[in-house]
């Protein structure tokens, strides 16, 4: 049997490690460039014993109870359902925009119609997306859509993604509905969680496996070739059976129909010697000049409380750009129209290919979440156990 190479220990790249490990039966090297596990969800303790996720905040959510089952194998997990304000004219709002926050924008007299054509108009609706705001027939409805759109989701995706919110992919404006209620939760899923003890744990058990050969600060491009002949790419100048890529696409194929494009972000920190800074975990900032949010990781672990210090993070969107050690993640895929038919050229390009299978948010180069990375990992299985008998 040839070898089964995966690349990236991120969600995708470990789930598929340790399945076919431990299903299929098969060795699998695992390889990554980074000095350690679990991608964009790592998380480290800092100096003063406080979680950090190093890549920015993560939360679990989803309404697909088969992915926490599958995670609980790995860590215990605790409800959190996540909050968030946003800081508009000086005052801090509730993200979801919800009914509370439009109260607050146009003021309770202003709202009492307003609330009265938004319950007819979206009755039965949990959340809404803008853009239904904005196409809305009725007046006061368009006229709030226009509000928030001005006040929040123009300036916010402006310095998010670096483009006019015209240009970027609806679905992305879609992440951020309208909630028609009262409710006070970020996401409005059925299962939002924690691990216990942190990301990185949990991809430390998911990892564990006697099957299973982790090897970091390794750049799989060095290892990589094609073989064009004979339709297959090669690792370390040896066949493998299998080569599971969780990377950037375009780099993958040296960039050659143009490089993609991502969004990266700087995150900054600034230590208090103060129990707590923040009036909610994670405070997003439409209208800051260069930043987006801000986190305070300690109000999200079990750590509140046992040490006086805290630390906010200050996340400052970046053109991804690989040479820049301040922007050389490419956290984001930018889904543009342009975008699309450039990843279609690659995606064309791997089909020369037998035995390549792309897994994963910049692979697939999809705006995944968490949930629908492990749920596509766990699908993507099913297809590679049939592949290797
Ligand atoms: C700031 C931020 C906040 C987020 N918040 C949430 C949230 O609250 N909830 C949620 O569900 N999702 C969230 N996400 C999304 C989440 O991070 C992703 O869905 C998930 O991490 C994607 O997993 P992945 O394995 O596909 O990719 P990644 O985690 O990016 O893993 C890919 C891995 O491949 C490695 N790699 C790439 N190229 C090579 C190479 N040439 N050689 C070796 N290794 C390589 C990379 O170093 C990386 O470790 C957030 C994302 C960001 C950026």
């Amino acid at each position: 049997m040839g070898k089964i190479i995966i690349i990236g220990t991120g969600f995708s790249g470990s789930i598929l490690a340790r399945k076919i490990a431990e299903e299929c039966g098969r060795k699998v090297k695992i390889v990554e460039k980074r000095p350690h596990i679990g991608g964009n969800a790592y998380d480290e303790y800092d100096e003063n014993g406080i979680l950090i996720q190093k890549y920015g905040p993560h939360f679990l959510n989803t309404n697909n109870y088969e992915v926490i089952k599958f995670l609980k194998k790995y860590s215990e997990l605790f409800r959190y359902d996540v909050k968030l304000l946003s800081f508009i004219d000086g005052n801090y709002v509730r993200l979801p925009f919800n009914f509370r926050t439009m109260q607050q924008l146009v003021g309770d007299e202003n709202s009492v119609e307003l609330l009265k054509a938004l319950r007819t108009e979206f009755a039965g609706r949990d959340r809404v997306p803008i853009f239904e705001l904005l196409s809305s027939k009725n007046e006061k409805i368009q006229s709030y859509g226009e509000l928030l759109f001005e006040k929040a989701y123009r300036t916010y995706t402006s310095k998010q993604w670096g483009i006019p919110p015209e240009e970027i992919d609806k679905s992305v404006l879609e992440r951020v509905p309208m909630a028609m209620n009262f409710d006070e939760r970020y996401l409005n899923k059925d299962f939002q969680y924690l691990p216990k003890n942190g990301f990185t744990k949990l991809f430390e058990n998911l990892l564990d496996h006697e099957n299973i050969e982790v090897k970091l600060n390794c750049d799989a491009f060095a290892h990589i070739s094609f073989d064009e002949e004979n339709a297959i790419v090669k690792y370390d100048g040896e066949n493998v059976d299998l080569l599971v890529f969780t990377g950037a696409i375009d780099e993958l194929f040296g960039l050659k129909f143009s490089r993609l494009p991502y969004r990266s972000l700087e995150i900054k920190y600034e230590y208090f010697n103060t129990e707590k800074v923040l009036p909610c975990e994670i405070i997003s900032y439409p209208q800051a000049d260069g930043y987006t949010r801000k986190t305070e990781y300690k109000q999200f672990t079990y750590e509140m409380g046992k040490c006086e210090k805290t630390v906010v993070a200050t996340e400052y969107p970046l053109e991804y750009a690989p040479d820049d050690p301040k922007a050389n993640i490419p956290y984001y895929p930018v889904l543009t129209e342009e975008s699309q038919m450039i990843y279609q050229k690659y995606l064309d390009e791997v089909g020369k290919y037998k035995n390549i299978v792309l897994c994963g948010r910049l692979a697939e180069f999809k705006y995944y979440n968490m949930d629908i990375c492990i749920e596509h990992a766990l699908e993507k299985f099913e297809e590679i156990k049939e592949r290797l008998g």
